[in-house]
């Protein structure tokens, strides 16, 4: 996949010198073709992902949820329909403030969340494009599917729910500011059955087990120590048979990106890779890998109650979405 962004951005940045300057036809301003990312997450990755987000010009201080509506959950075909979407977006047509058209969006939807994955689109460290009039400092979440009909369900939901939960507590800010496109549009977006009374309260749950999680567990180690590495480690990748292997053996992550060479006329690829030892202190021999560590049976599981986030409002999540939906007036 690396690759490919790799393409989709050398594309993009051959193409720059270009943007602007050629006339579409008509008065109309070619954009650039759109970077997107392209990377399939699961939540884990993500989280990683967002954790390491810098947000250059500023913390962004809206989530907005929206459905695709079509594709659907049915048609979505994952890279395929990715690239579709990027081909979409290049042919809208939009007027800027000083009433020029232009074709191509700049930038789209950060993040659309299928079932087999989270999809990374636009740059989440960077304003994407969502709701009309309201883009600026704000990110924009699709769910892969039509939820006018359908509750949202199943691994896409999963997925949904953890990426609102990871970037709400990303940038600071709580569930129950999440925004809907519809709040902004007459659209029914995210879907006439997606009430925020529902999908509020199953956020801020996510967000509490993270937060007791990340407390004191052993996935939190991980991260702390990858903190602690800085920029000394390469971002993850996946796919290929180095780094596949890192992962089983639970190393820290790349030092540097694979290197061919050759040994004995026969070629190969070497890849060096951070390895983290701990031992407890006082206790000289019980040198443990990072791997080995994590695998330790342990004890001290820790219980949301004994976190300190046990006085964070929990909502009632087993209310029926039914009865929440007749209750609630759509906009
Ligand atoms: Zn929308």
């Amino acid at each position: 996949m690396d690759l490919l962004r790799s393409w989709l951005r050398g594309q993009a940045h051959d193409e720059k010198a270009h943007a602007h300057a050629y006339d579409g036809g008509g008065g109309v301003i070619k954009e650039a073709p759109m970077v997107i990312d392209g990377r399939c997450l699961t939540i884990d990755e993500f989280v990683d992902h967002v954790d390491a987000l810098t947000f250059p010009l500023g913390l962004p201080n809206r989530i907005f949820l929206h459905h695709t509506w079509r594709p659907t959950r049915e048609t979505w075909n994952g890279l395929s329909t990715i690239l579709g979407m990027k081909a979409y977006y290049e042919r809208q047509r939009w007027v800027d403030e000083q009433g020029r058209w232009h074709e191509g969006w700049t930038a789209g939807p950060h993040v659309f969340v299928a079932d087999d994955g989270i999809w990374l689109f636009s740059d989440l460290n960077y304003d994407g494009v969502g709701v009309a009039g309201h883009n600026r400092d704000s990110l924009h979440i699709e769910m892969v599917g039509n939820f006018d009909a359908a509750l949202p369900d199943g691994p896409m939901w999963t997925n949904t729910v953890a990426v609102l939960g990871a970037l709400h507590e990303r940038i600071g800010l709580p569930p129950e500011k999440l925004n809907f496109h519809r709040d902004f549009s007459t659209k029914t977006c995210p879907g006439l059955q997606v009430q925020k009374a529902w999908v509020i309260p199953q956020v801020q749950q996510w967000v509490a087990e993270f937060r007791a999680r990340r407390h004191t567990s052993v996935a939190g180690l991980r991260r702390k120590l990858r903190e602690l590495a800085g920029e000394a480690l390469l971002p993850a990748t996946r796919g290929t048979a180095l780094a596949d292997a890192a992962r089983e053996r639970g190393l820290l992550g790349p030092l540097m990106k694979e290197v061919p060479i050759e040994v004995d006329g026969q070629a190969y690829v070497v890849q060096f890779f951070a390895e983290a030892l701990l031992v407890p202190v006082n206790q000289w021999e019980q040198v443990l890998s990072l791997a080995e560590f994590e695998q330790q049976p342990r004890h001290d599981e820790v219980s949301l109650a004994a976190s300190d986030d046990s006085n964070m409002p929990i909502y009632d999540v087993t209310t029926a979405p039914g009865d929440v939906i007749s209750t609630d007036r759509l906009h």
